[in-house]
Order: C-alpha cells, then structure tokens, then sequence
C-alpha cells in the first residue's frame, strides 16, 4: 500500500493479504461484508480508519514477511487488525505489536467483521444494493478462486496447517456451484479449484448429497468436477493427490469438460522421504499414474511442488528425485529448501541437511526442470492452443494457455491484428518456445 491523505465520509477500510490463495479467498469473503455494511476501502494506509492484514503463517520466513507487514501498517496507520494463519499464534503478534487492535485466527469473518465495527462503526444506511451479488474479488474479473472446503485431515509432518484450520471442513456441493453459478454470471471466464486437499473433497460429509437446481449433487471430487464442467467456463483443478480415484476425472478432462491440468503437491518422489514427510497418497505407484493419465489424456499438463534437504534426505534419495523427475516429465515444477516451521513434527526428526547442501540439491533440481520444462514448451511450437487473454500488450496480449494458472504457471505472449478484449479466450498458433513462456500469434486473422 502507498501512503496519500485521501479523506472520504465513509468508513474506509485498507487490506493487505498475504499468503496463498486460500487466504486471498478470505480477504474476498471480509471485504464482501464489510462492503455489503457500507464500507469503502482504501488502498492508501493513510486514507484508511483501520488497516486489516491477512497473514500466512506457513514457513518461518512468511512469519517474517507477515511481520513486516504489520510492523509497517502500524507504522503508517496504527490502527491494525491483525488476521490469517499467523492470527492463530496471537502470542508472537502481541508481544511484537502490543497495540494491535485485534488478532483473529482464519477464517474467523465474524470476529474480523466485529473488530473493524469497534474500530469504526458502520454507516448508517447500509449501501446492501453496492454488493454485487457473486461478491468482491481480489483477483481480475475473468478468473476467481472457487475453495471447495476448508482444513486438512492429512497430517504433513513439516505442516501446521491441520493445527491451524483444523480437519476438512467441505462445502455442500449446492453452495459450491450456486458460487460457481453466480461468479460465472458475473463473467468469470476461469474458475480455479482450491482447497488444501482437493482430491479429499467432501469425504467429511461422507459424500452426501445437497440439490442444485433440481437434481441431487453429491459432495463428490468426480460429481462436483462433473457438475463445474457444464457451466461452460474453464474449470482448473489445485491441489490433487494421485488418488486412484482421480483416474476417473482425467476421463473428463479427456471428454474436453474440465482444463487438461492438475496441480498435484508431490513434495518429493523417493519412498522413504515421503514415508517420513508422511505424504498422502505416499504408497501409490505415482509415475505410473501419471503416465497412465498421460495415455487418458495425452494434453495434460502438470504441475508440482517439490522439497529438498528435507531432513534424512540422502544423497541417493536426491538422485532418485532427479531421475523420478526425467522419467515424469512434468510440465511446470516448483522447489522449496527446506525450512523447520514451529510446532511442526518433522523438525524433530534427525539428519538435518546443512544449508549448503540444500543450495546445491535446490539448484540442480531447477536446471534439470529447467531442461525438461524447455524440452516441453518447444514441442508445442506449431501447434494451436486456446489462450485466455489477462492483459493487453501494444501488439497484441499476455494470456495462458490450458497448461498455465494465474500467477505460478508461465504465459503466452499472442500478436494480434484485431483488437482483443481481456478475459476474451482465442485460438492462437504457437511460433517459438522460450524457458518459461510461449509466443505466437492470434490464427484466423
Ligand atoms: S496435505 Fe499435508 S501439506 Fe497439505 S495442508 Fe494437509 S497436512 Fe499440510
């Protein structure tokens, strides 16, 4: 946020969210109530009566950065409600910042919503009919996270987040695609799956059914992807494990309903590393799989995340990551160091990686993804992919393809002699390949 002495006779809220976008999705849900009370926002500490900073609290150095964060709002505002993952250790806020106005832990809309009252009333007359009704949203008009459940019943031995959310929480089918309904009226062109376990989805409520329109939906991974797939918008999965039951929505990604992409959290490929990261879906044969999907659906595009230097990794269990990593050929690949996070189970197990072992395993990792993701991109050149536009460049614009999310994946750079319109999705020849990102140009024209 910038600083600017803008003043308004509304009640004027800023926000600073940090994190994933599962955290994103909370701030949406904040500022959609706040907005519904009459509330404006600022996007200038200065120009705000009350600053909330929704933070993440998953490694230590997003501690830091959630910090920082505060530290500043306070600095330039001083009127700070502090909410998020960190929210859920009010302890290592308070004593840093013991004039903050409130610390929630997340998801706690309500206790958020009630201290930005104490911290300034709502207008009078409640401006209800500003709301439009799929709410607000952070992210541009033509993609919107949808999260399908809240919590996680795995138990990640590096991972606090079952500590902070809590076990799976699913959503009904029916509000899900009464959401989804409602933000693809609104004209969301991609609608982006979250959850921490996607593939979990709705094993809480033992799969029972809500009614959507007039039928029966059960909260179901394949009946919910059933049911996203004919609303006529892109529809992209995050955060699957290599289940066996996710074969059969590879099938309907196959049939053309769903993107042909899945982002599936790996972590790491050797046995005995996921045994002690204790992984879900750790026994399943997962290159197996992912062939086997490949030949379902041969334009799939994964993408994964991977942890090096994870305690007790050796040497070997490296090598077998790399080769793992040859053998899969995956399409877009992430890769953290390792770092202990409070309170999480695997910082007591033994075999710390020295930091310089880290540094290196992280950095042969990356030329070896770099080699494949480039190897990969390359045989697309020629080819012709559907490309959702983000943004509009002097010749043309910035898009992605099927294979590319928002933010984390690469993009497609398309020349064009027609004018084309931001979340518009157009047929575009690839002409060449770079290491991360494709150009090419609008066909047709
Ligand atoms: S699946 Fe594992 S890493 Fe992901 S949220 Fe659950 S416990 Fe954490």
């Amino acid at each position: 946020m910038q600083n600017d002495t803008a003043s308004h006779p509304a009640p004027r809220v800023g926000l600073v969210s940090l994190g994933c976008p599962k955290a994103l999705v909370d701030s949406e849900r904040i500022l959609s109530r706040l907005r519904a009370e009459g509330y404006e926002f600022s996007r200038a500490y200065q120009g705000a009566n009350v600053v909330i900073v929704n933070t993440c609290g998953f490694l230590d150095s997003a501690k830091a950065e959630s910090l920082a964060a505060i530290g500043e709002a306070m600095a330039a505002n001083g009127k700070v409600i502090v909410t998020g993952c960190m929210g859920a250790e009010p302890g290592a806020i308070l004593a840093r910042f013991p004039n903050v106005l409130a610390v929630t832990g997340p998801q706690q809309y309500e206790q958020v919503v009630a201290a930005v009252h104490r911290a300034v009333a709502p207008a009078h007359d409640p401006f209800l009919d500003l709301v439009p009704p799929q709410g607000i949203r952070l992210t541009p008009r033509h993609y919107a996270y949808l999260k399908i459940s809240e919590g996680c019943s795995n138990r990640c031995s590096f991972c606090i987040i079952p500590q902070l959310r809590g076990d799976l929480v699913s959503r009904p089918a029916a509000e899900v695609l009464r959401e989804a309904e409602t933000l693809v009226k609104a004209g969301v062109k991609e609608l982006l799956v979250i959850s921490q376990d996607t593939s979990a989805y709705g094993l809480d409520l033992k799969y029972a059914p809500s009614t959507f329109q007039d039928r029966e939906v059960r909260a179901r991974f394949l009946d919910l992807a059933r049911e996203l797939s004919s609303l006529g918008v892109w529809v992209r999965m995050h955060y699957v494990y290599p289940y066996p039951h996710v074969d059969e929505v590879i099938e309907l990604m196959a049939a053309g309903g769903l993107l042909p992409y899945l982002d599936i959290p790996l972590q790491h490929a050797a046995p005995s590393v996921l045994t002690a990261m204790k992984r879900p879906a750790a026994q399943e044969k997962t290159l197996e799989r992912v062939k086997r999907w490949r030949e379902t659906c041969p334009s799939l595009a994964i993408r994964s995340s991977f942890i090096v230097g994870f305690p007790g990794e050796t040497e070997d269990d490296f090598a077998f990551l790399l080769d793992w990593l040859k053998a899969a050929e995956l399409d877009r690949v992430g890769c953290f160091k390792f770092e202990p996070v409070s309170g999480a189970p695997a910082n007591a197990l033994p075999g710390a990686v020295p930091d310089e072992v880290k540094a290196q395993r992280y950095k042969r990792l990356m030329e070896t993804q770099q080699a494949i993701s480039a190897k990969l991109l390359k045989r697309k050149v020629g080819s012709r992919q559907k490309v959702i536009v983000d943004a509009l460049t002097a010749t043309g614009a910035v898009g992605r393809s099927s294979a590319d999310a928002p933010e984390i994946d690469g993009t497609v750079h398309i020349s064009s002699r027609r004018p084309l319109k931001v979340g518009e999705i157009v047929t575009a020849r690839i002409d060449r390949a770079d290491a991360y990102d494709l150009h090419g140009t609008v066909a047709g024209y």
